[in-house]
């Protein structure tokens, strides 16, 4: 066994919850969770009550922050007014307090007004990270991966091109815009070529993806809410791309898309829970063990995807290494116990999994906020 320190880890794709949903989580239960997952700098999702789309509606999200939060808190501005893909927000009010701009939970279906959000946010330095969903693509009551687990088992399927079809459409307009975009969750192979080709035209594109993509596939689907995330795990094949993503720097880095619910939000099955898991205490133990310990990616690149990577691509300052850092036990054995989770959502796919790492200690700015 063997204890290392690591810079501390920076998620660029947490939902808070914080105004709006607090049943689900709240500022403080939130960034407690990431504390303990050896993360000090998380970005916020804007899908919340109100949606922040005006610096009025962004207040109530930055006084609950500095009154409760115990790492550093960098909200999302949303694109549009409400998500509701019609007009703009106020990106350029809200510039000087996000860390980028998104309508997480939503494409953006109109071409034009990506377009648009992309000349702006260009002009005001600013990435935008997009979730890429197309919904004429997609069939009521989809849950899962439309695949073979999907037709075995009578489940409606969500499509790889409802992803990977917006994606395509996203990188041609930043040949023209030239914005800094970054793709969410990534899930699919085609989405990785994508972006692996658009970089090599020099695009400033980047992407993430979430440790459920990475270490799962559709055939670990079970009939519970805990297995039902949107984007949907998918085949082996996407997985697979995805680690090769990783390993080769196609995929910038790792967010956990940590999406809270309630047990009753989550208790009804595949077909009537809500999307979305958590993931911020679980990260860092899976994929160390998953990947590293496979030989499939290195603990240095892990590490990069981890602390570096998304702090360069959000424009946030490197963890220092003596005020912000973490210190894991490696080659240990514990498994995974949801209903231990310092976040009030409980629901993993991990639940129950033998991990060979866990997080000792989290400093963030020169203080411990998680262990001793
Ligand atoms: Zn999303």
């Amino acid at each position: 066994m063997q204890i290392m320190k690591l810079p501390a880890f920076a998620d660029v794709h947490v939902h808070l919850r914080e105004p709006g949903f607090e049943y689900k989580e709240t500022i403080a239960s939130g960034t407690a969770a990431a504390a303990a997952g050896g993360v000090t700098d998380v970005c916020s999702m804007p899908n919340l009550k109100p949606v922040p789309d005006s610096i009025e509606a962004l207040r109530p999200q930055l006084e609950a922050t500095s009154s409760s939060a115990i790492v550093r808190v960098h909200p999302f501005g949303a694109i549009t007014v409400g998500e509701s893909g019609k007009t703009l927000a106020d990106m350029e009010g809200l510039a000087p307090f996000v860390c980028g701009y998104s309508d997480d939970g939503h494409g953006v279906q109109d071409a034009g007004l990506m377009r648009e959000a992309m000349l702006r946010a260009k002009a005001l330095g600013k990435t935008i990270s997009a979730h890429c969903e197309v919904n004429s693509l997609l069939v009521p009551g989809g849950c899962v991966h439309d695949g073979q687990w999907a037709r075995d088992n009578g489940f409606t399927g969500i499509s790889s091109a409802s992803e990977w079809k917006m994606v395509e459409r996203d990188l041609e307009l930043v040949r023209d815009t030239r914005c800094r975009y970054h793709v969410c969750h990534v899930s699919t192979k085609e989405s990785v070529a994508l972006v692996r080709d658009a970089k090599a035209d020099g695009l400033p594109v980047s992407c993430e993806t979430a440790p459920h993509y990475l270490v799962l596939t559709d055939a670990d689907l079970r009939d519970e809410g805990r297995f039902k995330m949107n984007p949907p795990v998918r085949s082996a094949a996407d997985r697979e791309a995805l680690r090769e993503g990783l390993a080769d720097g196609t995929v910038d880095c790792v967010a956990t898309d940590h999406a809270p619910h309630s047990s009753e939000e989550k208790g009804r099955g595949l077909r009537g829970s809500a999307f979305g898991v958590v993931g911020l205490e679980t990260s860092f133990p899976i994929l160390y063990t998953c990947l590293v310990e496979q030989g499939l990616v290195s603990l240095d690149r892990l590490v990069e995807a981890m602390a570096v990577r998304p702090r360069e691509i959000f424009g946030l300052p490197q963890a220092d290494a003596a005020q912000d850092f973490v210190e894991v036990e490696l080659g240990c054995r514990q498994v995974i116990d949801a209903s231990l989770f310092v976040s009030k959502g409980h629901a993993t796919p991990f639940d129950g999994m033998e991990v060979h790492a866990h997080i000792v200690r989290t400093v963030c700015g020169g203080r411990t906020v998680f262990g001793v």
